[in-house]
């Protein structure tokens, strides 16, 4: 008899949601690089999405976790007991925040930290209206699809959450809908899906100003552009404002599942009374992806990795030109490579992956090519990731 490969198991017994998946087979992942089964080795130049910002199987992330599994794992749900990789890591991060992001509720995913965050968004306010913006991404789950920005994927799950709003980015019209009987507004600081689009700098604030006037909820989606990606540990430190509500994710658990919304305690404590109980996890805040999130964020700031971000923005987009690449937006190093249709795209995306550089697309900019490497990596692999990309052009264009 002969044996089921892994990969008829995947297809097999593996709920798929992609009609195309990469299906690649991995062995194993060092650093910025992935190594499939018959050990080719691949530049991962998006981070397993933002994920592997120090790399992969850092080894203080390893030690951490090992450290951690032996001592404990889960004991109980969210809240109840004192567990020392949970407040070890709120106070990291929050010493390096703003003030008012001074608590934070440790969830198991970006999307449960969005839902958690419009809930509490709705207690503190009393209110439900729901800004949010075209082309954003905010997770998977009904109340986050509800402020996903497109209504090609919102469509089919339908009825979802009422009284939200969705605006272009950087339209005034946003600003103008925020009134008294809006709960919050609810964007990314720099709209990743959309093929990394920055905000104007006096939109945002405008956003900032109206919320404050009205009493709304900024809640910022920081999810992708978190720790460090964008030049500055978060992207709002960019643009002067300060959101009342912070969501982390991705990053956040050093390569383990982990995700948070950060507020004031003030505003948080809505979620312990009437009734109490406001959000419930079972493993949110796992121990052991906190210990493991921990590491990786002393790691990068012990490292100083955001120090050479901007560096490393610059010496990416003097390197990667192209005749056939209609624009590069970066923000930091993180960048959509812009193609004249989605079919180019997609085949350089083949010929990368094929000639060792692991990209994609962006879900609402399917015509741009994804770079988001780990902030570790060097100016010459750097340099060595846009000549493949270049080579993989020339490759389709031939
Ligand atoms: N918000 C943003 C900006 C994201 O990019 C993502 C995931 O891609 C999410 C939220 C959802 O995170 P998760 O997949 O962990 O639920």
């Amino acid at each position: 008899m002969t044996a089921i490969s892994n990969r008829q198991l995947f297809f097999n017994h593996l709920g798929q949601t992609s009609q195309a998946p990469m299906g690649i087979e991995m062995l194993k992942a060092k650093g910025i690089y992935l190594y499939d089964i018959n050990n080719k080795k691949y530049i991962d130049a998006i981070s397993g999405f933002s994920v592997a910002n120090i790399g992969h199987s850092n080894n203080e992330i390893i030690t951490a976790i090992q450290q951690q599994a032996e001592q404990y794992m889960h004991l109980i749900v969210y809240g109840e007991f004192i567990q020392q990789p949970q407040v070890a890591y709120a106070k990291l991060l929050v010493d390096n925040l703003p003030k008012i992001l001074n608590c934070v509720y440790f969830t198991n995913s970006g999307a449960e930290a969005t839902e958690g965050a419009m809930k509490l968004a709705k207690r503190v306010t009393n209110r439900s209206k729901i800004i949010a913006f075209n082309h954003s991404y905010h997770g998977s789950t009904q109340g986050a699809l509800s402020v996903m920005g497109s209504e090609y994927w919102r469509n089919a799950y339908r009825p979802l959450l009422p009284n939200v709003y969705h605006f272009n980015f950087n339209n005034e019209n946003a600003i103008n809908a925020i009134d008294e009987n809006t709960a919050c507004v609810i964007l990314e600081i720099v709209q990743a899906e959309a093929g990394i689009i920055q905000p104007d700098s006096n939109w945002i604030k405008q956003i900032r100003k109206k919320c404050n006037e009205n009493n709304v909820l900024l809640i910022a989606d920081e999810i992708q552009s978190g720790f460090g990606r964008t030049g500055t540990l978060f992207a709002f430190e960019q643009f002067n404002i300060i959101p009342d509500i912070l969501l982390l994710g991705k990053a956040l658990g050093g390569g383990m599942p982990l995700g948070a919304f950060i507020a004031d305690k003030k505003l948080m404590n809505a979620l312990t009374n009437n009734p109490v109980l406001g959000h419930i996890t079972t493993f949110g805040g796992h121990p052991v992806s906190c210990a493991a999130g921990k590491a990786a964020m002393e790691f990068l700031l012990k490292e100083n990795l955001i120090h050479s971000i901007k560096e490393k923005e610059k010496i990416l987009k003097q390197t990667l030109q192209h005749q056939k690449i209609k624009i590069v937006r970066t923000c930091g190093l993180w960048a959509a490579v812009e193609f004249d249709s989605f079919e180019i795209n997609h085949a350089i995306i083949q010929k990368c992956i094929a000639n060792g550089v692991i990209t994609d697309w962006f879900l609402f900019a399917d015509n741009c090519l994804r770079i988001a490497p780990p902030l570790i990596i060097t100016t010459e692999e750097l340099v060595m990731l846009c000549n493949i990309v270049k080579q993989s052009i020339d490759d389709v264009f031939k």
